[in-house]
């Protein structure tokens, strides 16, 4: 509905063209490999784990991202957040699909919305992102996941911290499948969908990707 009634300006220029305009789509900084392995941050040559995530304890096996977390795309998912904006859950969709590999699992599912936040606005993006993805995977998009309890925001909080925070703060709903794709819209520390990736391993499943549409780059120099 607020698509029809917001003014049809690019959220990222601010001139005509839609949402997003075209300009700036082809300009949203791809996340390029060479990756590490295991977090999916750019490093200077392939490795299997990199100075971000090295040495931390994730609950995931691999996590992707298809933008930097940069200050366009901070932009756009401040007001995917705020006003919904279905059209930019395709959007994000489909530059995760450019850039991310069908995931091999059984079940797309998402990190939760904390209800005293989000869902009374009536949307949730990593919602409406995972089922565009679940669509473009053709693989169904379960409702898998539950918070256990509110969790304070995240959002300037030291890592330490953060952790403390998301720790058993998901609950899994039924007895999960084998393998699983977990999206959430950002990708900062890790925590969150570390946090929500054990859920599901402590219920049984096998194995846990992580795909978000933007991630925050931390090192771009050698590691
Ligand atoms: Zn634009
Ligand atoms: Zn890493």
């Amino acid at each position: 509905m607020l698509d029809l009634v917001l003014p049809r300006r690019c959220l990222v220029c601010g001139e005509g063209g839609g949402q997003l305009c075209a300009g700036c789509r082809a300009a949203l900084p791809r996340v390029v490999p060479p990756l590490c392995e295991r977090c999916g941050a750019p490093t200077a040559w392939p490795v299997r784990r990199c100075r971000e995530c090295s040495g931390r304890r994730l609950g995931f096996d691999q996590a992707r991202a298809a933008v930097a977390y940069d200050g366009a795309v901070r932009r756009l998912v401040a007001a995917w957040k705020e006003h919904g904006l279905r059209r930019l859950a395709e959007d994000a969709a489909d530059l995760v699909a450019e850039r991310v590999p069908v995931p091999n699992a059984d079940v797309v599912a998402f990190v939760p919305g904390d209800r005293a936040r989000s869902s009374d606005r009536g949307h949730h993006p990593a919602q409406r992102l995972a089922e565009a993805l679940a669509e473009r995977w053709g693989m169904p998009c379960e409702p898998l996941l539950v918070r256990a309890r509110p969790a304070r925001r995240q959002a300037g909080l030291p890592l330490a911290e953060r952790r403390r925070n998301v720790t058993g703060a998901f609950a899994v709903r039924t007895s999960p499948p084998e393998s699983i794709v977990l999206v959430d819209d950002v990708y900062t520390t890790g925590s969150t969908v570390s946090a929500a990736a054990s859920a599901f391993r402590s219920a049984g499943a096998g194995r846990v990707d992580v795909v978000t549409f933007a991630r925050t780059i931390r090192f771009f120099e050698a590691t």
